[in-house]
């Protein structure tokens, strides 16, 4: 085969699985926003067959023989053209592990999984789920031997949402941040809590849409190419770097929830609007890992969103949309409010500062499930006995407990740990930043650019270009949990004065 021919037929691929892609992505999008409540069976169907002819399409021994060909005249080829034949061989050799009828069973699965997980969570109700957990724990322990037989089941899935990270690396970075954090989280714990009741006073859907679409304005989002619709459970979809959606929901007794919500999605946002036109349409567009991805959304909504200086320059609009509840609150008052510290039952509630601490609790759980070595119908038991542990908090319910998240629904096992990850990548970020320019002068006047182009230059524009490891190394240096532990312990022990 000649090579043009060769690389006609890679870009003809990418550009069907992108199709695809687009296709799956607007029935979830709908799913969760405005599809009637009982319509998951007939999308249940449409999501399957088009699972199905993905596979077909990329799996088949065609796509093996033309990466084959690719991947031996890779001296010929363009940097992103080598990238993307190696990423592809690398899934290809994964997925045409997977038996195709497997394959469209867990696509059904998952689909039919995320309803009895609503409707168990809603009706505190584990055993619904159940049946449906072990199944899907079933799955990826088979699944993970597929992507890498080599690997512990749990290693394999691990190193899907962020490569080369295993539960040795993970064991070493929450012992070193259980070390530092767990002692602070104590002495906080015997210092009085400041006053945070103006955050839940009655806030108007209205007023809080006003904001929504303010603070999109100061990260410099697009409204032409990025979406904002109200959802459940806040989310970012993108389908290109021109079309990226985010949702949030608005709690009318709760105004820090939507308020970070949307930077926190907004900071997804940003990442995949910035990645390069160059490899659109490609394996390598879209956000490099969940880990990086984490990192950004994370820096936007703690690193930024709830330092003094953003808090100061985002409160006179907070004022002028809310005079009756903020009128008498000070930019302080709020900045300390935001950043009240409490172990809790809900993880997408908790503060930065427990917040990784309600990550390891699902690590252990995930790491002993996938391991073989907990069954699920003790999850709920080692949930419990885990918050207890490591927050200290009574677990009343299945709903205030194993039952709060839906990634285990989606089939996401090893995801979690990406969360804490991305926070840590995200604190060395802010901290080499700091040591290239002045980063709150601006922010303090409400300026995002140059962190936003800081960001755009060694981590968003990449894409999947480079591996995680080089985009993290790019941007952080060498990776070193002590700059993220320091810096809590440090913004803590201000704020609580320890
Ligand atoms: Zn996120």
């Amino acid at each position: 085969m000649e090579l043009k021919q060769a690389l006609e037929q890679l870009e003809t691929l990418q550009k069907k699985l992108y199709a695809y892609q687009c296709a799956s992505s607007s029935l979830y999008l709908d799913s969760v926003t405005v599809a009637p409540k009982d319509t998951a069976q007939g999308r249940g169907v449409a999501l399957g067959i088009l699972a199905g002819e993905q596979h077909k399409l990329f799996a088949g021994p065609e796509v093996g023989a033309l990466l084959d060909v690719l991947g031996e005249r890779g001296e010929e080829l363009t940097f992103s053209q080598r990238r993307q034949v190696e990423e592809l061989s690398r899934r290809w050799r994964q997925i045409s592990r997977i038996p195709a009828q497997e394959y469209m069973e867990y696509a059904r699965l998952t689909n039919e999984a995320s309803d009895v997980w609503h409707k168990a969570k809603e009706g505190n109700d584990f055993a619904a789920f159940r049946p449906v957990l072990e199944q899907l724990v079933a799955f990826n322990r088979k699944f993970a031997g597929y992507y890498d037989p080599d690997k512990a089941p749990y290693d394999a899935l691990l190193n899907e949402y962020e490569r080369g990270v295993d539960t040795a690396y993970l064991d070493r970075f929450f012992a070193a941040v259980r070390d530092k954090l767990v002692p602070v989280i104590r002495a906080i714990g015997e210092r009085e809590q400041p006053d945070d009741s103006f955050l839940y006073l009655e806030y108007p859907v209205q007023g809080q849409r006003e904001l929504a679409d303010y603070l999109m304005e100061v990260m410099g989002l697009d409204r032409a190419h990025c979406g904002l619709g109200e959802t459940e459970h806040p989310f970012t979809l993108e389908f290109n770097n021109r079309d990226v959606r985010i949702t949030t929901n608005y709690d009318e007794h709760n105004l820090a929830s939507s308020l970070y919500s949307v930077i926190h999605e907004g900071g997804h946002a940003r990442y995949e609007l910035n990645i390069q036109d160059d490899i659109q349409y490609t394996c390598l567009a879209g956000g490099v890992s969940m880990g990086v991805h984490e990192s950004q959304s994370r820096f936007y909504e703690n690193l930024i969103g709830r330092s003094l200086p953003f808090v100061r320059a985002i409160f006179p609009k907070l004022q002028e949309l809310f005079p009756a509840q903020l009128g008498k609150v000070t930019a302080e008052q709020f900045h300390r409010a935001v950043n009240r510290a409490q172990p809790s039952l809900i993880r997408i509630e908790a503060d930065e500062l427990t917040y990784c601490l309600h990550i390891m609790v699902r690590y252990e759980i995930e790491k002993q499930l996938i391991g073989g070595t907990l069954e699920v119908k003790d999850v709920p038991e080692t949930w419990n006995r885990l918050y207890k542990e490591y927050l200290g908090v009574d677990v009343p319910d299945d709903t205030h407990g194993c039952l709060q998240d839906s990634h285990w629904s989606g089939g996401s096992f090893g995801y979690f740990p990406s969360y804490a990850l991305g926070s840590a990548y995200g604190a060395q970020m802010l901290r080499n930043m700091e040591k290239e320019f002045d980063v709150w002068g601006p922010v303090g006047r409400g300026d995002l650019s140059q962190v936003s182009a800081w960001l755009k230059d060694k981590v968003h524009q990449y894409g999947g270009l480079l591996t995680p490891a080089q985009v993290v190394k790019n941007a952080c240096g060498d990776f070193d949990p002590s700059v993220y532990t320091d810096y809590l312990v440090q913004k803590y022990s201000e704020l609580y004065r320890l």
